[in-house]
């Protein structure tokens, strides 16, 4: 019998400006970037967390805190791939994710599809089964203008 599960993921990073604008594990041309110890990429921590969720595996902080010398200041694809290994071992496959980025910072729609390519890389799946999608906040609250990022993923895993 094939068993299903679903896990939600969320992040929300401030974007400030001298750091790269690394989101989806991919650079877009942006004068501002997403704050943070690692890169910063909200996208990748908030999928990091769906599919750790999902694997009922605990969260991203828990498993690769940056108090350990070997997560400290990692980058969010190599997070990313540990986690991937992690469900590996749980026998676990990605049924699909789909990505909310909620920002008036950099545009999103002309870098979707690298970043669908390379987050369905880095899960080891095929490029349909991943889905992002910008959001404007039509100037409401505390990102209004561009101040920060806010990421809503879901992912669906499967195992026999
Ligand atoms: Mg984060």
């Amino acid at each position: 019998m094939t068993e299903t599960r679903v896990g939600l993921g969320f992040d929300l990073h401030r974007l400030v400006e001298g750091r790269p604008c690394i989101l989806g594990g991919i650079t877009l041309p942006h004068v501002k970037g997403p704050q943070g110890h690692s890169d910063g990429d909200a996208v990748l921590h908030a999928l990091t967390d769906a599919l750790l969720g999902a694997a009922g595996l605990d969260d991203l902080g828990t498993l690769f805190p940056d108090t350990d010398e070997r997560w400290k200041g990692a980058d969010s694809a190599t997070l990313l791939g540990a986690a991937m290994e992690r469900l590996r071992e749980a026998r676990w496959t990605v049924n699909n994710a789909d990505i909310v980025i909620a920002t008036e910072g950099p545009k999103i729609a002309p870098h979707r599809a690298a970043m669908r390519a390379r987050m369905a890389e880095l899960m080891g799946t095929d490029v349909e089964r991943v889905n992002v999608k910008g959001k404007s906040l039509e100037g409401l609250g505390a990102l209004a203008g561009g101040t920060g990022v806010a990421v809503q993923a879901i992912v669906s895993l499967e195992r026999l």
